[in-house]
């Protein structure tokens, strides 16, 4: 186990040797996040679990927590948000391999052998944000009758939330 978190990362060795990388990321150091924050301060919590799995796929299973500081959209003011991400991912030198994989697993296209770790885990802090961040209606600071009409809209399924549910099943 390793509190530290290499920048390039062999991916097939880590599988066979079954590495566990642990630790925290200031998000201020993920450049696709951070200009997504209204304040970056606070850090990510990850574990990433490299294997290799029955059929002796090579496999990684994370996890990243993180509250982000977001923007409301409806009131303009700060919102932290909880990022709770699991990721399941076999790694593939191809996407025909991807696609012959089962269900459970995302494809982790692995060029060279290498991976960034930090990649992964902004990837999936990205995943995680919602599309239109919003307080709950009691908690937010806008204008009673606005927040009516808003709460109608909300209660219509979000058709990229149901597309990015039935993704990552
Ligand atoms: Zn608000």
């Amino acid at each position: 186990m390793s509190s530290t978190l290499p920048d390039l990362l062999d991916a097939w060795r880590a599988a066979d040797s079954r590495s566990v990388l642990t630790g925290r990321l200031p998000l201020s150091s993920l450049p696709r996040l951070r200009p997504l924050l209204l304040d970056s301060a606070g850090d990510v919590a990850f574990r990433l679990a490299f294997s290799r799995d029955e059929e002796q796929r090579a496999v990684l299973y994370g996890e990243v927590t993180a509250s982000l500081s977001l923007r409301c959209q409806r009131c303009l003011e700060a919102l932290d948000y909880r990022v709770d991400g699991k990721m399941a991912l076999a790694l593939v030198t191809g996407l025909d391999e991807g696609r012959l994989l089962p269900e459970k697993y995302d494809p982790l296209l692995v060029s060279e052998r290498l991976i960034r770790p930090r990649d992964l885990i902004e990837d999936e802090l990205l995943l995680g944000l919602p599309q239109i961040p919003m307080h709950d209606p009691d908690a937010c600071g806008t204008d009673i009758r606005q927040m009516a009409e808003d709460q109608d809209q909300a209660r219509k399924p979000n058709p990229f939330a149901v597309l990015a549910e039935f993704k990552r099943k």
